[in-house]
């Protein structure tokens, strides 16, 4: 496992490839897996050229100090990007579907950068079949999130861009188990 983090305002580099292939697959249930990581890409246009960051964050899951993913990338980006008016191209690629909480965060955030696109990869739905959370996509959707089931093609750029491979190839293993029951399940949500 890679070192504890205690701020949210450092995201790590990568992540080791045992920690990927455990928590990142295409599973309808995986109740061991308490942790959630969130690899993002922010892409700015910016006098013609691109510049983009990336990282990768988990949620902290001491009592006293609950922070999921998705608000530590919110209170890092907004103090990194302060200026509301630039254009961000912004994806993430998460091991969990957002809580509803954090997808109501996420909408308040999109209210405050207007020029800012969010897409989202989720491996997983979390509580997919609790009325709560199936909410908390639509309002994220209803916001402009572009919402996705994570596939192959997604394994495969996370597997170059956020995980220490060593210069291995990637190998989708058991990655894309429930990919169907889970890509039917969100369109039938947002629908
Ligand atoms: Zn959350």
């Amino acid at each position: 496992m890679e070192p504890w983090r205690p701020s949210p305002r450092n995201p790590m580099h990568r992540i080791d490839p045992k920690t990927f292939h455990f928590q990142f697959p295409n599973l309808r249930y995986a109740s061991g897996r308490r942790l959630c990581y969130l690899c993002f890409q922010v892409e700015r246009d910016y006098f013609y050229y691109n510049d983009s960051d990336w990282g990768v964050f988990r949620n902290k899951v001491h009592p006293r100090a609950r922070c999921h993913a998705e608000q530590s990338f919110l209170f890092w980006f907004r103090d990194q990007y302060p200026c509301r008016d630039e254009y961000y191209n912004v994806t993430w690629f998460l091991s969990w579907s957002p809580c509803p909480t954090c997808a109501e965060e996420v909408v308040e955030f999109l209210e405050e950068y207007r020029n800012l696109t969010l897409s989202i990869f989720t491996s997983r739905l979390y509580y997919f079949w609790h009325p709560n959370y199936q909410q908390g996509l639509r309002k994220l959707w209803d916001a402009g999130v572009q919402l996705d089931i994570m596939s192959c093609d997604e394994f495969e750029y996370c597997w170059d861009n956020f995980v220490y491979h060593k210069r291995k190839r990637f190998q989708r293993w058991n990655l894309l188990k429930d990919y169907d029951f889970l890509a039917a399940e969100l369109q039938e949500i947002l629908r």
